[in-house]
């Protein structure tokens, strides 16, 4: 059992035990912990932690409250009286999946839980996001966990509903203000902003601790958004401009360039969310050898940057009407695949390096004790192909388990 347990978890677990003390002398050679009471119970089941690359099997997980609580060989694990009991049955139990790019609306909660995610990063704020937040929490509404960032800010023309415009370097500090104010603490930059605007927010985001993702803004450029620390570039904005060869937009790499360009954003920690799928969706509308050309070209660019350690993100961009909520996840850890990117490197960042980046790694993102019970299970062993994700037979949405269509 791991040693990292949810601090709430670990202290019912000794109590637990004190408790049942007196047995222990009786029956330590074949005892294990017993858990008096649990909500949930897969039995028998094959587990993909994600916290390495294995597989656990025959196992049992018991889920109480929004926690896991217990994980281990099934014939060690009694499952308490009154669980709900889910057989394995030869089936897979991973982490639930993060979208690390959307734009929420509240029709399409419900969508984002049924295709496997558990968790998501809401890319440009509003105030019904936080309203969502709270009622999620409360149980009131039902969707997945909910990070956001807030509106975008940019120049003009301003291309959504509430783009807060800073058109003045003098304009940053009280706009950023009135962000963090609103309950914001990460800024969304957009592409039209002017560089000294953008050193402008930059300042007033570091004076109050917040931190800053987004496009990379045109007049601003990709090696300056690296260099002032943006914690993640969306849709791999700037790389196109900074590694184009001959031909146009995305049309060739230039080789030479990529190892340095690829250097430098690991340097920079800054992460990259390159939406793939809603590229692919929108290149459809070109003309064929183009479109396969600007398809494989970012492929190669999301490669290099795996393989040279900088950090990525899957996100799909669902929620702007060109990709579908929920199940666009799977067409973007289809692209990572396709890319390069064996299936657990591709699991990996839809599960332990969203919560790494979110800052929540010891929240969700892994099959552990003490973990949210965010769970997915489905037929087939992921680690194998991604695509077994598309085949749910059932979620666990804190600790709620949810079947599939399927069951
Ligand atoms: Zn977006």
């Amino acid at each position: 059992m791991n040693h990292r347990a949810h601090p709430s978890a670990l202290l019912a677990a000794i109590t637990l035990l004190a408790a049942l003390r007196p047995f222990d002398a009786q029956t330590e050679q074949h005892s294990s912990p017993q858990f008096a009471t649990a909500d949930l119970a897969f039995v028998d089941v094959n587990v993909v932690p994600m916290d390495t690359r294995r597989v656990l099997r025959h196992q049992t997980v018991l889920i109480e409250g929004d926690r896991i609580t217990a994980l281990g060989p099934a014939d060690g694990i009694e499952v308490p009286a009154g669980a709900t009991i889910v057989e394995g049955n030869g089936r897979y139990l991973m982490p639930g999946l993060a979208d690390m790019h959307v734009h929420l609306d509240r029709e399409d909660l419900r969508a984002y839980v049924d295709h496997g995610i558990t968790t998501v990063r809401n890319m440009w704020g509003f105030p019904d996001v936080q309203a969502m937040q709270r009622e999620i929490a409360a149980g009131e509404l039902l969707g997945p966990t909910i990070h956001s960032i807030s509106p975008g800010l940019d120049g003009t023309p301003p291309k959504w509903p509430l783009t807060q415009l800073v058109l003045e370097p003098s304009h940053a500090d009280s706009v950023v203000g009135v962000q963090y104010d609103s309950g914001w603490r990460t800024l969304k930059l957009y592409q039209d902003l002017h560089r000294d605007v953008y050193d402008a927010i930059i300042a007033a985001a570091r004076t109050r601790g917040m931190d800053y993702v987004g496009h990379v803004p045109t007049r601003v450029g990709l090696t300056h958004v690296l260099d002032s620390g943006q914690r993640s570039i969306e849709h791999l904005g700037g790389y196109a401009n900074e590694l184009g060869g001959a031909g146009g937009w995305w049309m060739s790499i230039n080789e030479d360039r990529l190892p340095f360009v690829v250097a430098h954003t690991r340097q920079a920690g800054t992460w990259n969310c390159p939406t793939m799928a809603i590229f692919a969706e929108i290149a459809k509308r070109r003309p064929r050898d183009v479109a396969d050309r600007q398809i494989a070209n970012r492929r190669r660019v999301v490669k290099a940057l795996h393989h040279g350690g900088a950090q990525l993100l899957i996100g799909t961009d669902s929620g702007i009407d060109i990709v579908a909520p929920g199940s666009s996840i799977h067409d973007e850890l289809a692209e990572f695949a396709a890319a390069g990117l064996s299936p657990y490197e591709v699991l990996r960042i839809a599960t332990v390096e969203a919560a790494e980046f979110l800052g929540h790694a010891d929240e969700f993102g892994t099959v552990e004790v003490g973990r949210r019970a965010d769970l997915l299970l489905v037929d087939t062993n992921p680690l194998d192909d991604v695509a077994a994700l598309r085949g749910l037979r059932g979620v666990v949405l804190r600790g709620t388990w949810r079947p599939g269509p399927a069951q």
